[in-house]
């Protein structure tokens, strides 16, 4: 899939239902995905043409251009009803997109509240493999308050060997992380 005109490429990816498309569209600041109240429903690889995404601390005389971006939305994994075919048609299709000369890296989302499960840990090792960047977005911090989730970031942090400037907390609900997390993915974008 070429995609016209070429630009940086940033995947995202996690667990159905660990809200990739609450975060889409938090982080697009308009509704961009839609979203599905039926976990595992989208199957294809959607393509997002982000026109930038800014730079909040730059200096008002002389702001950083916008940098614009694709964002690839990977189908969501660890879907129980999953079949044998679709888990294997997931796998091909994550490494297609992975091994993409334009991508820059992975915004992995993974949900706050629960350990990573055994589809997350299998995730993590594809990343090791094609030494893809990665970025932990932790969903739905708003679930938890400040102690737990405070506790929680530190848990997964560790358990996923992550250094801190790697995982970002966020809610699409209150909209916590998300300047952060947009800031993450364009020093992802920047970097080589
Ligand atoms: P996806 O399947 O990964 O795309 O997940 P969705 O974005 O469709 O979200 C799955 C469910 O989690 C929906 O019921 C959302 O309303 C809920 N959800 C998503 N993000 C958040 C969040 O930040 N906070 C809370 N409390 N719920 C969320």
């Amino acid at each position: 899939m070429l995609l016209d005109p070429p630009l940086p490429e940033v995947a995202f990816v996690g667990r159905s239902n660990v809200g990739k498309s609450s975060l889409l569209n938090a982080l697009v600041g308009r509704r961009i995905a839609k979203i599905s109240g039926t976990p595992g429903k989208t199957r294809a690889l959607n393509v997002f043409l982000i026109p930038g995404l800014g730079n909040r601390q730059a200096p008002a005389p002389n702001p950083e251009p916008l940098t614009p971006l694709y964002f690839l939305d990977l189908p969501g994994y660890g879907y129980a009803r999953a079949g044998k075919a679709q888990r294997t048609a997931f796998r091909a299709l994550v490494k297609y997109a992975l091994q993409r000369e334009r991508l820059k890296g992975v915004v992995w989302l993974l949900d706050i509240r629960h350990p990573p499960s055994s589809d997350d840990r299998a995730m993590q090792d594809v990343f090791v493999e094609g030494e893809t960047h990665v970025l932990a977005a932790l969903t739905k911090g708003d679930k938890l308050s400040t102690g737990p989730r405070r506790t929680r970031e530190h848990e997964l942090r560790e358990e996923l060997e992550l250094p801190e400037d790697q995982v970002v907390v966020t809610s699409a609900k209150t909209g916590a992380g998300i300047v952060e997390l947009r800031d993450a993915i364009g020093e992802l974008v920047k970097g080589e």
